[in-house]
């Protein structure tokens, strides 16, 4: 998609635009009108967004919502106007990790509105489902639409950050978000730090490499625990995953973050743990992550 030239100059009316590298610019043979619109429209949206990063894990559970929606809302409360999209098919649980259960997006002419929490604006399949507990059988082209819709469609206005909650693995929905965005910031990998979880990681590694996704960093969540009485730090799970695999892979390793009951039960509560528990040595290293993403700028 566009360069960081385009990026700067784009004024969002296609039609009098005269940049010529702006693959938004021709309609392509055998395109149809409305597939041309269609691509114009995204393009001008991600163009306004000046930083799209998407969070990975190589397996479920390891803690890559919870890093999504801490890493949002912490880029939020540094200032920057920031949305965060669930792109979970299957099982969106930002809506209940930002206690938005209840939460409905609402139609604005052709679009979507996000749902707004304070400055941050967020999106999820959650919001526009009438039963969350309704099982609906997505096949893989359906995936990419609603996907599509989702960036396309959502008034998300200006942003500093896009922040992507992807579900785990290396299947249709991450890859959906890399073909759709095209150019972005790239990807922060979760993972834990028990041996077990390398294989996936290495997995997930490998489908940045084949799709040209810059990885950002790893991050090993769930890393030992902090005696809140005394500070002492013990090691949980045995493994040093994450590092070992950042060292490998000649990636950025971004921290660790303990094991920490607080997380969990914020996450339960829909209670963001970065601004409920700011003081925290947890919150303190999550932010440390915040500031090596924000240094990029
Ligand atoms: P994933 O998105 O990888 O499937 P989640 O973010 O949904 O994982 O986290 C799975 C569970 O683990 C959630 O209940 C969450 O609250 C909990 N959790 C995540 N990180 C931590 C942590 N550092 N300390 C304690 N609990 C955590």
């Amino acid at each position: 998609m566009a360069d960081n030239k385009v990026e700067q100059s784009c004024g969002g009316n296609c039609n009098s635009c005269t940049i010529s590298s702006c693959d938004a610019n021709e309609q392509r043979p055998g395109e149809s009108a409305e597939d041309y619109a269609n691509r114009q429209l995204l393009t001008r949206r991600m163009l306004a967004m000046k930083h799209k990063i998407v969070v990975l894990s190589g397996k479920g559970g390891v803690g890559k919502s919870t890093i999504a929606v801490n890493l949002a809302v912490s880029l939020s409360l540094a200032g920057k106007k920031v949305g965060l999209l669930d792109i979970d098919i299957h099982g969106p649980s930002i809506p209940t990790m930002l206690h938005l259960e209840g939460a409905r997006a609402q139609a604005s002419g052709k679009s979507i509105l996000p749902v707004e929490m304070g400055a941050m604006k967020v999106m999820s399949l959650g919001f526009l489902l009438e039963n969350k507990d309704s099982a609906i059988i997505w096949r893989g082209p359906m995936k990419m639409g609603v996907i599509e819709q989702l960036l396309r469609d959502v008034e998300w206005g200006e942003l500093d950050y896009l922040i992507i909650d992807s579900p785990p693995g290396t299947g249709d929905e991450p890859l959906s978000i890399v073909q759709l965005i095209g150019e972005m910031d790239g990807a922060v990998m979760v993972t834990t730090p028990q041996d077990v979880a390398a294989a996936d990681v290495k997995k997930s590694l490998d489908f940045c490499r084949q799709l040209n996704l810059p990885v950002l960093g790893i991050v090993e969540n769930m890393s030992g625990f902090i005696c809140p009485e005394c500070g002492k730090e013990t090691a949980i799970f045995q493994g040093n995953n994450g590092e070992t695999m950042a060292e490998e892979a000649g990636v950025p390793f971004l921290g660790k973050i303990p094991i920490d009951p607080a997380v969990g039960s914020s996450c339960d509560a829909g209670t963001p743990f970065i601004y409920h528990y700011s003081k925290t040595e947890t919150a303190k290293r999550v932010e440390k992550i915040v500031q090596k993403i924000l240094e990029r700028e």
